[in-house]
């Protein structure tokens, strides 16, 4: 990769003009440059820097007003400008990837170019690790290797879509998604929120509204309470729905490879019905069989719905009453987005702090994962990172202190919406025709 060298700086032109005049200009990292050409360098650096290259590290002003440290991904000549006018896609290197946007030139700070490029691929995984998303510390990548990591983050690095209408809503999009390529360039895409179908274009998209039969998502009702209602769509059946679906879903989460072979999936949406018809607010899907005892591989609450609850309902819903119905403890498939975890985490303690409370005898994990139909190993990491399990000789044991326990369940915030379980009308799939 090619970097801002002094080499390159006696090649100027700028540079070599002025240079009668800056003697001491020489070595542009002195601190003793910076004080004597305080008043000429920003220019001549900018001169120097420009255009950015794929791989510096620069800071960025954000929404905030303040500069943050960002990595530039890609740029893109500015129509109409000159050979050195570009737009940069940038990603913030304190935060998670759904930030990564577009940037004017304006927008970077011209004195923090450090170039490391290539040096820095190990604490580039340090990094990684770190990134926080928006106040909260998840980590988001911590279960996939260096090389698919790497191979994951080449192939989706700029977002294609940068917004998409479905029903009521304009949504903001996260991440990359691999729509055909015919709709590569549409900078927004307009969704049938009961069949999924996407067009370009506002006309085609009104069209089908007055067209479209569907008002809830095709498939089964196998849940209502209230207002809520989910449909169990199976894959095979609604092979379109399922990929329309997989490719509306990948906007919002930056690991997911499930895209045309939906047949093997069941697909849980859940909606909030009104006289128009039942609006989709999330979804989990799930294999149809299992080897791994995964009870989930995907969820999604859409972004306008987010913070109601409705995320540890999904997980409710398929964790708790879909596997305890099925007599199976499960698990879901890895790795989690960061707000996937975020909600599983949540679930997890809320669950089990419940049942220790209730508990003030001993109780063994086989028993809490027999009760909850959650797997053991992660009942041992969550009781391990609330610091509610204690080892002693060799044996295990559970702490169910009221007051320790109160505080736990009191940090998990609102339970959510309650899933009512006389509301379920299901079979496990292994007993459908
Ligand atoms: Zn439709």
């Amino acid at each position: 990769m090619e970097t801002p060298s002094k080499t390159d700086n006696a090649s100027n032109p700028t540079r070599n003009a002025n240079h009668h005049q800056q003697p001491d200009d020489g070595d542009l990292d002195s601190p003793a440059s910076d004080r004597v050409s305080r008043q000429n360098r920003p220019r001549k650096r900018k001169a120097d820097v420009l255009p950015f290259k794929v791989g510096m590290r620069v800071s960025c002003r954000w929404r905030d007003g303040k500069f943050h440290p960002v990595k530039i991904i890609e740029r893109r000549k500015v129509h109409d400008g000159g050979p050195n006018d570009y737009e940069y896609y940038v990603h913030y290197t304190e935060f998670d990837r759904r930030l990564d946007e577009w940037v004017k030139l304006e927008q970077l700070g011209l004195d923090s170019v450090e170039n490391v490029a290539e040096k820095e691929k190990s604490l580039k995984m340090t990094r990684h690790r770190k990134r926080k998303i928006d106040e909260i510390n998840v980590k988001g990548h911590e279960e996939l290797d260096a090389a698919s990591l790497r191979e994951h983050e080449k192939s989706t690095k700029v977002k294609n879509i940068a917004t998409i209408e479905l029903g009521r809503y304009e949504i903001d999009t996260w991440y990359f998604s691999p729509f055909p390529p015919e709709y590569n360039g549409c900078l927004k895409l307009y969704f049938c929120e009961f069949c999924l179908n996407f067009m370009k274009r506002k006309e085609q998209h009104q069209r089908h509204m007055r067209k479209c039969d569907l008002k809830h998502p095709p498939g089964n009702e196998i849940y209502r309470s209230g207002t809520l209602s989910m449909f169990e769509v199976d894959g095979k059946k609604n092979k379109v729905y399922g990929q329309n679906l997989c490719c509306l879903a990948k906007l919002f989460l930056d690991h997911k490879t499930l895209f045309y072979d939906v047949d093997l999936f069941l697909f849980y949406i859940l909606c909030e019905c009104d006289d128009r018809g039942c609006h989709m607010v999330g979804y989990f899907s799930k294999e149809k069989h299992s080897k791994e005892s995964y009870n989930l591989a995907c969820i999604l609450t859409l972004p306008p719905y987010q913070r109601k609850g409705y995320g540890k309902f999904l997980i409710a819903f398929s964790a708790y009453e879909l596997s305890k119905k099925e007599g199976k403890v499960g698990t879901p498939e890895r790795p989690l987005s960061d707000l996937g975890l975020l909600s599983y985490r949540g679930y997890w303690t809320r669950v089990l702090v419940k049942i220790l409370k209730q508990h003030k005898s001993d109780i063994s994990i086989r028993e809490l994962s027999d009760l909850t139909g959650i797997m053991a190993v992660d009942i041992l990491t969550t009781l391990h990172s609330l610091e509610l399990i204690r080892y002693r000789k060799g044996e295990h044991s559970i702490s169910t202190d009221p007051k320790v326990l109160d505080r736990h369940l009191e940090a998990t915030g609102r339970g959510g919406l309650e899933v009512d379980v006389s509301e379920l009308v299901w079979t496990p799939f292994e007993e459908q025709d």
